[in-house]
């Protein structure tokens, strides 16, 4: 029998691993340096990731439209030539002999419209995480009528087997809609299918969230927290590796409610797009705070959505009931 997507699921995976490449070569050039508040090794890292993605994916599905969220022009001026070249000296680790010109293309490739079909890219989610040494991702969904049906997620700093120490040594995670999820390692080829835990008590769920507290209301679940008897305290995590670690059954709870400082905020899709359709392939739920399905039709944001919670599915009644009560 033929997966459906299988062309889309390969290729995605291809692309998330070639970014995770050049990522984790800036990464490692970025612990030789000591300059650590210079903002110049992410942003060279965003391009250099969205450059090589847009292109695989343009390769091989020229139709497809590319949403993501970056564009050249900044990077294109003169006066930040000396960050094109190094964005362009890290894409041609991958594509030799590439010209920034090329690499400003590719790049530009992701300015497309929210369609039919069409990809949805984050080069680097968690770029605090990035900077840090700690999780990142790279996030890569295709969406069609509004569903999820193929995400891609390369989480190069994630633990694959917790057993084998601390850092690990990075993790990639794939979904197609109707067909499950899986992790595998770097090489590819060995895959095995990731579910959600079985916790069906707030007791035993672990909850995770944002490290970052301006990126949702910390307070807001900790109060929670309390009102569910869920006794742990919350792992704190940049990026959706969040999403992977539920997907595989670590976590069984994830709330992000937009912090007392942004309540207006509006989640990107590309935050969540690769994240979702992992954890709901792993046999998980995902939806806004109020219960409503994520909405990706209306533009780069979920406009119709407010806040997000993921669980294992079995919590996700529980946990809706309960975040009622604060909400505004
Ligand atoms: P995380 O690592 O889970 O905190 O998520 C990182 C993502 O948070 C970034 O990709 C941003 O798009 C997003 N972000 C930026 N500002 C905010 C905000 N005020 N509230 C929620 N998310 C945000
Ligand atoms: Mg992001």
């Amino acid at each position: 029998m033929t997966t459906p997507y299988q062309g889309e699921r390969e290729t995605a995976l291809r692309a998330v691993a070639t970014a995770s490449h050049l990522l984790t070569g800036i990464q490692n050039d970025l612990k030789r340096s000591i300059q650590k508040e210079d903002k110049t090794p992410v942003t060279v890292a965003d391009f250099g990731s969205q450059a090589v993605i847009c292109k695989i994916i343009h390769e091989a599905f020229p139709e497809d439209p590319i949403v993501a969220e970056e564009n050249s022009t900044q990077l294109s001026k003169p006066e930040h030539a000396e960050i094109l070249s190094q964005v362009t000296h890290y894409v041609s680790t991958s594509t030799p002999r590439v010209s920034p010109t090329e690499v400003c293309q590719w790049i530009d490739l992701g300015s497309g419209p929210v369609s039919r079909r069409y990809w949805t890219l984050d080069p680097i989610d968690g770029t605090k995480g990035f900077l840090r040494g700690d999780q990142y991702a790279i996030a890569l969904a295709l969406i069609e009528d509004g569903t999820v049906r193929v995400g891609a997620l390369a989480c190069p700093n994630i633990i694959l087997d917790t057993h084998a120490g601390e850092r690990g040594q990075g993790g990639l995670f794939v979904a197609v809609r109707g067909h499950g999820a899986a992790q595998l390692d770097f090489d590819g080829d060995s895959g095995n299918e990731i579910r959600v835990s079985n916790v069906n008590s707030p007791r035993e769920a672990l909850l995770t969230e944002s490290l970052e507290p301006a990126h949702s209301d910390q307070q807001l679940n900790l109060e929670l927290a309390r009102k569910l008897g869920i006794r742990r305290p919350p792992l704190r995590m940049d990026s959706q590796a969040k999403y992977a670690i539920l997907a595989r059954g670590e976590a069984s709870i994830y709330i992000r409610i937009p912090s007392p400082q942004t309540p207006d905020y509006r989640e990107k899709i590309w935050d969540h797009a690769a994240g979702s359709i992992l954890v709901e392939e792993a046999g998980g739920r995902v939806t806004d705070a109020l219960g409503r399905e994520l909405d990706f039709r209306s533009g780069k944001r979920l406009e119709k959505n407010y806040g997000i919670i993921v669980t294992n599915g079995r919590l996700h009644e529980k946990v809706v009931n309960a975040l009622g009560s604060f909400l505004p």
